[in-house]
């Protein structure tokens, strides 16, 4: 039997793969959620095309971010209601900003995990983002009216672990990128990894509050964490490839940036150097700008 399974190793693998592919299907189908790994799940909601995760383990499960609104909370307690019988009982917030943090309150009693500036960013800047955020929502502006900001209650500064039941889970601090809080979340058992939005496929990456020149070294950290899927915080989810991409583009920006800052080229030739349409690379060279300026210490 041994030699029969090795010169079939490499069918069995290709059939295995259809097999799983097709049993994930057939186990998510209707509730909307893409099994990535044993027991871990994503799913991607239309709204601001988010991508939130779900591992599951001895009894309880453990949720990646809670959406932007008490109702989208609400929607997506009823989307693991669908998948699982299994309490929520560990939260991990990616960062603070609002679309991955203002659905916590409705997960309580859960406990709560985040870097130690998502909850001390959260407490600043909370009612700031949810002000802003019911100005740019309106339709939206009852249910972030109504919605308690309730930062997290587990925090850490470098990296810690958790135990999903006996399950390991990792979370790490890799430097800062997207904001000063990125933190990325390991199932080690599963070789998945949930990048929040340190990484954003489809799309251009949200630079608004970022540190792009540090940005590349982040995601550096990252890649060294890469064991199979990547899941982004916004858009499909990626692969080791995706990462490498995504980190030659914010090595891109800054290169840009930095032959700018020194009269090297002019702020056109910067703009047509960044690998970004022209309307979206304004915003990563001036936060890059103002970086290299030291305005963002
Ligand atoms: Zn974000």
């Amino acid at each position: 039997m041994p030699s029969r399974v090795v010169a079939l190793s490499v069918v069995d693998a290709i059939a295995a793969s259809v097999l799983r592919d097709a049993y994930h299907r057939r186990v998510t189908a209707g509730v909307g959620w893409l099994e990535v790994g044993d027991r871990v799940f994503t799913r991607r909601y239309r709204f601001y095309d988010q991508q939130i995760g779900l591992v599951l383990g001895d009894g309880e499960a453990l949720v990646v971010d809670t959406r932007t609104t008490p109702g989208h909370a609400r929607e997506l307690i009823a989307d693991i209601g669908r998948l699982t019988p299994l309490p929520v009982r560990l939260v991990v917030d990616t960062h603070w900003h609002s679309d991955h943090v203002f659905g916590n309150h409705d997960f309580r009693p859960a406990t709560i995990w985040g870097h130690e500036r998502c909850r001390s960013r959260l407490l600043e800047n909370g009612e700031h983002q949810r002000a802003s955020l019911a100005a740019a929502l309106p339709d939206l502006a009852e249910d972030i009216g109504s919605l308690v900001i309730d930062p997290p209650d587990r925090t850490f500064v470098d990296t810690t672990s958790l135990a999903v039941g006996a399950r390991p889970v990792e979370l790490h601090y890799l430097g800062r990128g997207h904001t000063d809080a990125d933190i990325v979340i390991v199932v080690p058992d599963a070789g998945i990894l949930f990048a929040g939005d340190l990484l954003e496929n489809d799309a251009v990456p949200f630079f608004g509050d970022g540190y792009p020149i540090e940005w590349p070294a982040t995601v550096t950290r990252l890649l060294g964490l890469v064991g199979g899927p990547v899941v982004p915080g916004h858009g499909s989810i990626g692969d080791r490839a995706f990462v490498e991409r995504q980190l030659a583009e914010f090595e891109a920006v800054v290169a840009a940036a930095r032959r700018f800052h020194a009269g090297e080229i002019d702020r056109t030739e910067a703009l047509a150097a960044m690998p970004y349409e022209p309307v979206s690379s304004v915003e990563p060279l001036d936060r890059a700008l103002a970086q290299l300026r030291g305005e963002l210490d």
